[in-house]
C-alpha cells in the first residue's frame, strides 16, 4: 500500500514517515499543497496524511481535489485514496468541515504514531470483508497489527517488504497484478523501474510460502503478472 504525507513541519512528517515504513508501507512525502498535487497526479496513492495548515494554503482545499480531482473520478480506472487528516485545529466545526470534504478520519495534533499506524490499517481494511486486523485469504492468515503471517497455520518469517506486498495480494485476490502495478503501490517513488527488484521479492515470498506448507497460493502469468487465487 502506497501512502502520501502532505506536512510542512519536517521533523513530524520524517517521524512518520519512518513509523509507516516500518510497518511496510510505501511512503512519499510532499511538505506544501502544490507538491501533493503534483505527487497525486503521477502516483496512484492508497491513503493520504494531510495537514491541514499548509505553507501555500488550506490542506482542505487539496482534500477536495485529491478526491474529486479529474484522475479518481473513474476514468483512469483509478482508485480514490482515502484520507487521514493531522490537523492542530481541534474544534467540532473543523473537523466537520474536515469529513465533509472527503476525509474519511482525522487525527488531532499531538498524536501518537501508534495510534496514526491503527488508523491507517483500519482505512486500508474498511473495503475487506471482516474489518478485523487479521486478512485471511487462500490458506494464508496475516496480522496485520502484529505482523505475523501463517500458511496453513505454519509460520511464515518474512521482511517487511515481502509482508507488504503479500499484504496487497491478500487484499486484491483473484486479479492479475504486472509488475509495474507492483511497483506503483508497494514501492515508493525512489524505487528503480528498471531494476528487478519485484521480482525478486515475488520469488523470495512464493519461495517462503512454499517452504512453509508445500504449496503456491501466488500464480505467475508469465507477461502479464502475478495472481492469489483465493478458494472459489
Ligand atoms: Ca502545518
Amino acid at each position: 500500500m502506497r501512502i502520501l504525507i502532505v506536512e510542512d513541519e519536517r521533523d513530524l512528517a520524517t517521524a512518520i514517515a519512518t513509523s509507516l515504513r516500518s510497518s511496510g508501507y510505501a511512503v512519499d512525502l510532499a511538505a506544501d499543497g502544490a507538491t501533493a498535487l503534483d505527487r497525486a497526479a503521477v502516483n496512484e496513492y492508497d491513503l493520504v496524511c494531510l495537514d491541514l495548515n499548509l505553507p501555500d494554503g488550506d490542506g482542505l482545499d487539496v482534500c477536495r481535489q485529491v478526491v474529486a480531482g479529474s484522475g479518481y473520478a473513474g476514468t483512469s480506472g483509478r482508485t480514490q485514496p482515502k484520507v487521514i487528516m493531522l490537523t492542530a485545529r481541534g474544534s467540532v466545526d473543523d473537523r466537520i468541515t474536515g469529513l465533509d470534504s472527503g476525509a474519511d478520519d482525522y487525527l488531532v495534533k499531538p498524536f501518537s504514531l501508534d495510534e496514526l499506524n491503527a488508523r491507517v490499517r483500519a482505512l486500508l481494511r474498511r473495503d475487506t470483508a471482516n474489518g478485523r486486523s487479521v486478512i485471511a485469504q487462500a490458506g494464508i492468515e496475516m496480522d496485520t497489527a502484529r505482523h505475523e503471517v501463517t500458511y496453513r497455520n505454519e509460520p511464515v518469517d518474512l521482511t517487511v517488504k515481502e509482508f507488504a506486498l503479500l499484504r496487497w495480494f491478500l487484499l486484491h485476490p483473484d486479479e492479475i497484478h504486472s509488475a509495474e502495478r507492483l511497483l506503483e503501490h508497494v514501492w515508493d517513488e525512489h524505487a528503480d523501474p528498471f531494476t528487478n527488484t519485484v521480482r525478486m521479492t515475488i520469488s523470495n515470498l512464493r519461495r517462503k510460502l512454499a517452504d512453509a506448507a508445500g504449496e503456491q497460493p501466488i500464480e505467475t502469468f508469465p507477461g502479464r503478472g502475478y495472481i492469489l487465487r483465493s478458494p472459489s
